[in-house]
Order: C-alpha cells, then sequence, then structure tokens
C-alpha cells in the first residue's frame, strides 16, 4: 500500500490567492509522502445555497450571482490569463446553471437540498485542481459522490466502511502512484444508488478523516484559520491559547460538546485507524498547531472549555410509571425514530433530563412522549463543558466549577459528568453562556481554580 497524507482545507483557506499559493506550497512540500488535498466550499456559499434554497425565485437569484461574484473575483486574482481565467468561469457557470435548475424544485426535502449544496464543493474543488495544474503541481478534481458511499440520512449521512474503502483506495491509488494530486471534495458523498448526500455541516473534516482511514494514511492534517485547537473559542475568550498536543478523546469530546474547529465526528475513523491528526494554520502556516495523538496513559489535565449556545433542555417525568422497565427505552426509541440526537442525558427516580439541539421535527417527538408522561420544553438553556483527560480525579473539580458559575450568580439546571471523566457538563440559562465560558475559562486554565 502506498502511504499518503490527507490535507484537508476548509472555508477560509480556500477564499483567498495568497491562501490558495500556501495550499500549493503545503502540497509541493509534500510532494514525497503523496498528498491527497481536501477541500471546503469557499466561505459563506454553503450558507448562501442554503438561504438560496430557502428564499422566493428572485432573492434566490440575487444569491446565486453573488456566489457567482466571489468565485469570479478570486478566479480574476488567480488567473492572468484571459483564456485559463475564461475555462474556469465557464465551468462555474455551468454548475451555478445546475443550481438554478434545482432551486426551480418545489418540494425542497432534504435530498434535494443536500444537491444544492454540493455545488460549492464541486466548484472549489475544481478551481483549486485547475490552479494547481496551472502552477506545474499534475492535480485532479474527485467528486467524492465517486469515492464516500453514505447511507440515506440525508443531510447527515454516515459513510459506509466497506464500500467507501474500496471506491477511495481504486480512484486515488492509481493517482497518487503517479504522483497525481487528487483534489477532493469534502463535506459529500452519494448513497449506494447514486443519491447525493452531505456528511452535516463542517463535515469536510469529516471526509478527510473517512478518506485518511479508507486510504491507511501516515497523517491528516486540518488546515484552518487558527492555530490549532485552542482552550476556548478564540473567537470568544481572548486569552484562549492554543494546545500544542491533545488525545483522540479529548478532541472528540471538544467537537461533541461545541468547539467547531472539528466535525463532531471526524475523530472516530483516524481514532479507529490510529492515524495521527493535526490541526494546523492557513493564515500561519509556520505556526506547529495542535497535534491530535492516541495515548492511553495520561495525567489528570483541565483542557479546554466548550460551549452551545442554544440547546433545548426536556424534563420527563415520569409520576405514574415510577421509571417502570422500558420507560426509558420507549422515550429513546422515540428520538431514535425522529433521527434526533441526544447530548446529555440525567436520570433520576422520576425523571430524565436531556438536552439535543434544536430540530424540526421535536415537536413531533415531543407530542408522542406527552402521551405517556409529562415533559417540560426549555428553549432558553446552553451547555458549557469543561473537558480534560481525567477531570475526575482533580481534586474538588465539579466543587469548583460550581462555585465558579455561583460567583457570577449563574445557576446550574443540570450536570452531566462523564464516566469516563472526560467532561464536566453544565446547562445554563442561554444568555449566561459568554460570562460562564469566560469565567470558567480565566478562573481553571489560566490559574487560580485548579
Ligand atoms: P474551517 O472552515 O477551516 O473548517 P471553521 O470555521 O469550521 O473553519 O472552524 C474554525 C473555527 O473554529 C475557528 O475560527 C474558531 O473560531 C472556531 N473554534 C471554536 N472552538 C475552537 C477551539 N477550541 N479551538 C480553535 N478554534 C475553535
Ligand atoms: N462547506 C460545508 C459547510 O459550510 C462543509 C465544511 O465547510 O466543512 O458546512
Ligand atoms: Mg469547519
Amino acid at each position: 500500500m502506498t502511504a499518503s497524507i490527507v490535507v484537508k482545507f476548509g472555508g477560509t483557506s480556500v477564499s483567498t490567492k495568497k491562501n490558495i499559493q500556501t495550499i500549493g506550497d503545503v502540497v509541493r512540500r509534500l510532494k514525497d509522502k503523496h498528498p491527497v488535498v481536501v477541500v471546503s466550499a469557499l466561505s459563506k456559499v454553503t450558507d448562501l445555497l442554503l438561504s438560496a434554497a430557502n428564499s422566493p425565485i428572485k432573492e434566490a437569484n440575487e444569491k446565486i450571482e453573488e456566489i457567482r461574484k466571489k468565485h469570479k473575483q478570486l478566479i480574476r486574482e488567480l488567473w492572468q490569463d484571459e483564456k485559463s481565467a475564461n475555462k474556469v468561469f465557464s465551468f462555474i457557470n455551468k454548475q451555478l446553471q445546475l443550481v438554478s435548475q434545482l432551486l426551480k424544485q418545489n418540494n425542497k426535502d432534504k435530498r434535494l437540498l443536500d444537491s444544492i449544496v454540493s455545488h460549492g464543493e464541486i466548484i472549489s474543488s475544481y478551481i483549486i485542481s485547475q490552479w494547481l495544474t496551472y502552477q506545474n503541481i499534475p492535480s485532479v478534481q474527485i467528486v467524492a459522490t465517486e469515492i464516500i458511499v453514505t447511507d440515506n440520512n440525508f443531510g447527515s449521512a454516515e459513510f459506509l466502511e466497506k464500500p467507501t474503502k474500496k471506491q477511495v483506495q481504486k480512484m486515488l491509488f492509481p493517482l497518487i502512484k503517479n504522483s497525481i494530486v487528487p483534489i477532493v471534495t469534502g463535506f459529500i458523498g452519494a448513497t449506494k444508488g447514486g443519491k447525493v448526500t452531505t456528511l452535516g455541516r463542517g463535515g469536510s473534516d469529516y471526509s478527510a478523516s473517512i478518506i485518511g482511514f479508507a486510504l491507511g494514511s501516515a497523517e491528516v492534517q486540518i488546515w484552518t484559520d487558527v492555530d490549532g485547537v485552542f482552550t476556548a473559542d478564540p473567537r470568544v475568550v481572548k486569552t484562549a491559547r492554543s494546545i500544542p498536543e491533545i488525545t483522540f478523546q479529548e478532541a472528540s469530546e471538544m467537537a461533541f460538546l461545541g468547539a467547531k474547529v472539528l466535525h463532531p465526528r471526524t475523530m472516530r475513523p483516524v481514532a479507529k485507524a490510529g492515524i495521527s491528526v493535526r490541526i494546523l494554520n492557513t493564515f500561519n502556516p509556520k505556526n506547529q498547531g495542535t497535534r491530535i495523538v492516541s495515548r492511553k496513559e495520561r495525567k489528570s489535565r483541565i483542557t479546554a472549555i466548550t460551549f452551545k449556545r442554544k440547546v433545548v433542555l426536556l424534563t420527563i417525568k415520569a409520576e405514574q410509571m415510577f421509571m417502570t422497565t422500558g420507560f426509558l427505552a420507549k422515550i429513546f426509541d422515540i428520538f431514535k425514530e425522529a433521527n434526533i440526537s441526544v447530548d446529555l442525558v440525567s436520570v433520576s427516580e422520576v425523571t430524565v433530563s436531556l438536552t439535543l439541539d434544536m430540530v424540526d421535527n421535536l415537536q413531533d417527538a415531543v407530542k408522542k412522549i406527552d402521551k405517556f408522561s409529562r415533559i417540560v420544553v426549555d428553549q432558553d438553556a446552553a451547555v458549557v463543558s469543561v473537558i480534560g483527560e481525567h477531570i475526575g480525579r482533580y481534586h474538588h473539580a465539579i466543587r469548583n466549577v460550581f462555585s465558579i458559575l455561583d460567583k457570577k450568580h449563574i445557576r446550574v439546571k443540570m450536570i452531566s459528568f462523564s464516566a469516563q471523566n472526560r467532561n464536566i457538563s453544565c446547562v445554563i440559562k442561554s444568555s449566561c453562556w459568554e460570562e460562564a465560558v469566560q469565567a470558567l475559562h480565566d478562573e481553571l486554565l489560566l490559574g487560580g481554580g485548579k
């Protein structure tokens, strides 16, 4: 098997000439390691496509024009000669024409939405592959509908291991063996029947991990717009610092509990295959970033604070049934059927409290549960989490978290403390999330409360 390295570039990393030049530099530097590039759509393009799909036709057309303009500007920056620029531009026009056709359909179900948004990555991967070839780096666009085989859970599909492995190896090995760099669309895949699917918002990280797993790559690099994984979202907490090394499990908990830097499912395939991951900054390529490694024995520590600023807290009371056998199963079956994933759970003798993200079909699930128990829906909730290996071994860890929040007069509505001791999560009033994150970060990570 040829060793390879997967390098994924996010939206901001593919939106300017300077950053695309950095992609070229990275690929050249990794030439002997057989790089496979995975790219997101240009910044804001997925949002624009989704909002076009949800707008009346006139506004939708304006959004398509905005997308066209964004790409046209980039192409003009990248290609000085008219002929090459026009070739790329005509590809984009063709793609946007296809999008316009799709937008005319009336019933915009999840399946259609996936087809519409897939064009963001189809366009960006084409631009990058054309530009790298123009720079004498032989490369070819690969649309992941050809290689990532998924289930039919449109909007948040899951890849199927066997057929994906087969397709990825069949399509990519011959290219990398011949030193041709595959430029793969992130975010998308297709069902066995060939219907386009997406892996969920931010899914290009997951695509990179899936491809790394399928190829048995030596490393997966996620290039983004910050110097790695930080102790808290650097956009929110100015005192946050980049973390040189974290474990797969810590990274996974962070992603599940709100850190946008990684798609929540990214860690699974790479951790399974023991492939190390690095998070690097396209805007600051010399920075060492964060290395994500598998290490079992690690001292306990507090690694980061994450948050979800808006979640739904459900409290289900089983007064009549006193938690009879099957009560919990009945509740979770309803969520399973509706494909709603539950984040945190806390159970007492007569109540079950749980948090989940706001989803369109939540009301239907609530109605079903309401038939056999009392259910209270609290939409004014946020989750703040303290993440770290063996966090429970910290002396007074929970007491410190409570006392920091208490000092700020922030009441905890629910707490979840993972059995594996990697997070302490508190559900609080939604409007308090920022104050809570800042206070927990500064006390627990900058000294004081540890
Ligand atoms: P990309 O388009 O490259 O995938 P994203 O916007 O999806 O980039 O993810 C990078 C962003 O994640 C950063 O700009 C940062 O604001 C946010 N983020 C949230 N939590 C963290 C964290 N703990 N460490 C680093 N970045 C974080
Ligand atoms: N373009 C997709 C999104 O905005 C996927 C990604 O960027 O990872 O969600
Ligand atoms: Mg992302």
